[in-house]
């Protein structure tokens, strides 16, 4: 039985020399080779606002949860 014409992929031929997977990608995208990236969410950003640096604690970046933890309410409303 024939494979799987792309490069690596040994799985058994579908259509057009492709398996299903790899044809899946070609009605999809044009293109066999296309990987759609997956997006991992493994880290979360800053809650504080215009902040892009990764949360590492509560939601808040380490300088920010410092702050963060810093302010007392008080101080809050006060900006
Ligand atoms: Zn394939
Ligand atoms: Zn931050």
């Amino acid at each position: 039985m024939n494979c799987c014409t792309i490069e690596n992929c040994t799985k058994p031929i579908k259509a057009k020399d492709l398996c299903a997977m790899h044809h899946q990608r070609l009605l999809r995208h044009g293109d066999p080779h296309m990987v759609r990236p997956r997006r991992v969410k493994k880290f979360s950003e800053c809650k504080w606002v215009n902040c892009t640096k990764i949360a590492m604690t509560k939601g808040y970046c380490s300088k920010h949860y410092y702050i963060h933890r810093a302010a007392k309410p008080s101080q809050v409303n006060a900006t």
